[in-house]
């Protein structure tokens, strides 16, 4: 039961969460309505509990254990007699010591260069990370690798750490994200064993962090990773970091840390064009096709998917899988009705495209007052909120990047964007007003 569960949770929360978060729970007994979970640490389970819960009771609840509660009990203590009988597997003895470092997190096979297809997009980030598992890349430390989600980030990382691994099986590589940095962190602290923590940190040869924008607000956790960080460069050690974000776009961030940051290979990846969503689609399609020779594709529908299913290849290749799962449970040759039938939802997402100019007329619609004001250099509060929160659905509703959005507020610099975003994302938080403003608008604007 529970490794189902564990199934569609891993599809539901994402790998990356999944692997620091729910991984390690084990379900112990669901009895009267409320379901035991085992956690190696509390730490882990009121993070799950605040994050997660919903989505666990939901899983449980499809697969026909429903529960109204979840209760999390450390590892170690007595579980209920009765409740063993439900535990798919006894639960590890202890939480992985820190000397087991590079399990933390294990690499996805599939993650390789060899089935990394490069276009004009990723064709730099390809060549640092090739740079760099091959051992020559004198100057390049930190790599830092950013851009949007699904471009590949992860997979180039990950198949630095498989190059790694294969030309020096001594190296110490180790891949983790910056959420499981700060688990491991915070643990350390609360278990008084930080000196473990930083002789693990600092004994590796090759450190990547996936997703280093998490760190970011976390002050201690922050401060901890650019010791780290600090020691590892000292030593002339490699280090490979991702974020969604350059360095400078990642607020919250403490300047000396984006310096650090800053001072390495900072390479961006960029959204995939025609070719390259074509391109993986192709390689894909190979890799399915051995696995499965009966596969037939018509001619044509690759195109169609290369050419509507923009947004990032991540959700590309989650749309050929359902395409092809979907063909092969009727028996039948993808089509392009089949396609268009199967795909609706993901097709119409792909359709919206908003424009800058489209979000700056809406706003200053909304708000009552002049495109040209909204533009314009007036600074009187009335107009700089309206434009600021103008600027931060530019950033995030549409792939322009900073200066391009800066050009089309009246030439303003991109570090007035990224202010002009901060603030919004900091006021957020606190002003109900803004965040009801921002849903409204993101409603209109989508539809
Ligand atoms: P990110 O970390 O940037 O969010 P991922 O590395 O997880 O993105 O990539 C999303 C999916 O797209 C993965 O399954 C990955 O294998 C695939 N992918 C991304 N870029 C490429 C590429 N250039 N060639 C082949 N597959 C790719
Ligand atoms: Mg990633």
């Amino acid at each position: 039961l529970w490794t189902r569960c564990r199934a569609t949770l891993r599809e539901r929360v994402g790998t990356g969460s999944f692997q620091s978060w729910i991984s390690p729970l084990r379900l112990a007994s669901i009895e009267g309505g409320v379901a035991t979970l085992t956690v190696p640490t509390a730490f882990l389970g009121s993070y799950v509990a605040r994050n997660f819960q919903e989505a666990i009771l939901a899983v449980l609840d499809e697969a026909g254990a429903p529960a109204t509660r979840l209760i999390f009990t450390p590892q170690g203590r007595a579980i209920p007699q009765a409740a063993t009988a439900l535990a798919e597997a006894p639960a590890p003895a202890a939480h992985p010591e820190p000397a087991a470092a590079e399990e933390t997190m294990r690499l996805d096979p599939r993650l390789t260069f060899d089935r990394f297809v490069v276009g004009k997009s990723n064709e730099l980030a390809y060549a640092a990370a090739r740079r760099i598992a091959e051992g020559n890349a004198v100057g390049f430390n930190p790599l830092f690798l950013h851009g949007g989600v699904g471009l590949g980030k992860t997979h180039l990382m990950q198949a630095i750490a498989h190059e790694m691994r294969a030309r020096n099986p001594q190296a110490r590589v180790l891949y983790l994200s910056a959420e499981q940095f700060m688990i491991r962190f915070v643990t350390a602290l609360r278990d008084r064993k930080m000196m473990d923590f930083k002789q693990v940190f600092r004994a590796v040869d090759v450190l990547m962090v996936d997703d280093i924008q998490f760190i970011a607000g976390k002050d201690s956790t922050q401060e901890e990773f650019f010791h780290t960080f600090n020691a590892l460069v000292d030593q002339g050690k490699q280090i490979v970091l991702t974020a969604d974000r350059s360095p400078v776009e990642i607020a919250a961030l403490e300047e000396r840390v984006t310096s650090r940051l800053q001072s390495g290979l900072v390479v961006q990846v960029n959204p995939a064009d025609y070719e390259l969503r074509l391109g993986v689609l192709q390689s894909k399609v190979a890799v399915a096709r051995a696995a499965d020779p009966s596969l037939r594709i018509a001619e044509g529908v690759l195109d169609f998917l290369a050419a509507r299913v923009t947004s990032n290849l991540r959700v590309l290749e989650g749309a050929l899988t359902r395409l092809c799962a979907q063909a092969s449970l009727v028996g039948r040759e993808i089509t392009l009705d089949l396609a268009r039938d199967c795909l609706g939802d993901v097709l119409r997402a792909s359709d919206r495209k908003v424009s800058v100019e489209e979000i700056q007329r809406k706003v200053a619609e909304h708000y009552h007052i002049r495109l040209a004001d909204l533009i314009g250099p007036k600074r009187l509060r009335s107009f700089a909120r309206p434009r600021q929160v103008a600027m931060y659905l530019a950033k995030t509703m549409t792939s322009r990047s900073l200066p391009d959005i800066g050009r089309r507020f009246g030439g303003r610099d991109h570090t007035t964007i990224i202010h002009g975003v901060r603030k919004i994302e900091e006021l957020m938080g606190i002003d109900s007003q803004i965040a009801d403003d921002l849903d409204l608008l993101r409603r209109a604007l989508e539809s």
